[in-house]
């Protein structure tokens, strides 16, 4: 007879057999955590992986975890001051794909997809499928960036961009590190933290070939979402010789409290990983009952500041849109 274990990682279905088998319809996930859910379309569907499900806790509609994932009614409310382009980005002219708001900096959408909808999502209405990128744009995007020596870091964002695969992502990086005058190469993801096998062997392999400093800051908001796979998942990516670090959205009813945040803040240095940024919500149509405001924000770090070392608190910030640089409130 053969046992199997938890810890058998070759009888898992790989990240993108996980993602095929995520949850995109409310009522089986109500069934699975035995709660209600409203029966309701936003435009923006429920997707969320099974792996990161299993971190929520049954029977409890107000999981910290799951409110960050289903879809309400509130959403539907059309609230001042809150819009589709919360970061003005979608007004900012160059090549497909391509977004330069910072000196030295440009910032790639190189999908839309990404392993998980996030409602409080800043790009849940950005046109994604306008901004599809082919060979040949990907190849405009190098020359673009070749051509310009003050750009010294590119950052691979989207959608997700782990969710492109990693025959891609080494001829991404293949490409990018061939430009003399780049020296880093960024990636913000999501995806690991909902499916942690994202870090596999196949991504190590890559990301130990490219010549250039490679840092992933990841988007963890929560303790409860570093259990001890992501955590494993997380050591290896900074055993590679990357700089992992994490920046969260600051969000109601979720991680407004100053225990939970400083809890992350500790499971993130075990994890190899350092906060970055506490990022206040951008204002985006559908996600305004998330909102905590500046006052309360600036209240939580000095709380924080209070119980932990300078380099476990992270800078609140916000984006403003068509400033020279993100807005650093306090920390
Ligand atoms: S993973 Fe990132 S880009 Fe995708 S829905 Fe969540 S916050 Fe938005």
């Amino acid at each position: 007879m053969t046992i199997i274990t938890f810890s058998d990682h070759s009888l898992e279905p790989s990240w993108q057999g996980q993602l095929q088998n995520a949850v995109r319809d409310p009522g089986q996930l109500a069934d699975i955590l035995g709660i209600e859910v409203e029966d309701i379309d936003t435009g923006f569907p429920l997707l969320v992986p099974r792996s990161y499900l299993a971190r929520m806790k049954s029977g409890d509609p107000q999981d910290p975890l799951l409110r960050q994932v289903l879809p309400v009614g509130t959403e539907l409310l059309k609230q001042p001051g809150y819009s589709t382009d919360p970061v003005a980005e979608q007004s900012i002219k160059g090549p497909r794909g391509l977004i330069q708001k910072y000196c030295g900096r440009v910032l790639i959408v190189t999908t839309g997809s990404c392993a998980v909808n996030c409602r409080y999502c800043f790009r849940r209405h950005y046109p994604y499928d306008s901004q599809r990128l082919s060979r040949d744009d990907w190849q405009a995007l190098y020359e673009h960036i070749a051509g310009d020596c003050s750009i010294t870091e590119v950052i691979l964002s989207g959608g997700d961009p782990l969710m492109l695969n990693d025959r891609t992502l080494s001829s991404v990086t293949s490409e990018l590190a061939a430009i003399p005058h780049l020296t880093t190469i960024r990636f913000h993801t999501r995806l690991p933290v909902v499916i942690p096998d994202r870090i596999c062997d196949a991504l190590l392999e890559w990301v130990d070939a490219c010549s250039k400093q490679l840092v992933f800051v990841t988007h963890i908001n929560h303790p409860n979402e570093l259990d001890d796979s992501l955590s494993h998942a997380l050591l290896l990516l900074k055993a590679s010789g990357s700089t992992v670090l994490n920046q969260s959205v600051l969000l109601k009813g979720v991680n407004d409290d100053a225990a939970i945040l400083t809890g992350l803040s500790r499971k993130l240095f075990s994890a190899g990983v350092l906060p970055y940024y506490l990022h206040l919500l951008d204002p985006v149509q559908g996600a305004g009952h998330f909102d905590v405001d500046e006052r309360a924000g600036k209240h939580l770090i000095r709380q924080m500041s209070a119980g932990l070392p300078g380099y476990l608190v992270p800078k609140l910030a916000r984006e403003v849109p068509d400033a020279p640089a993100k807005q650093v409130l306090i920390g």
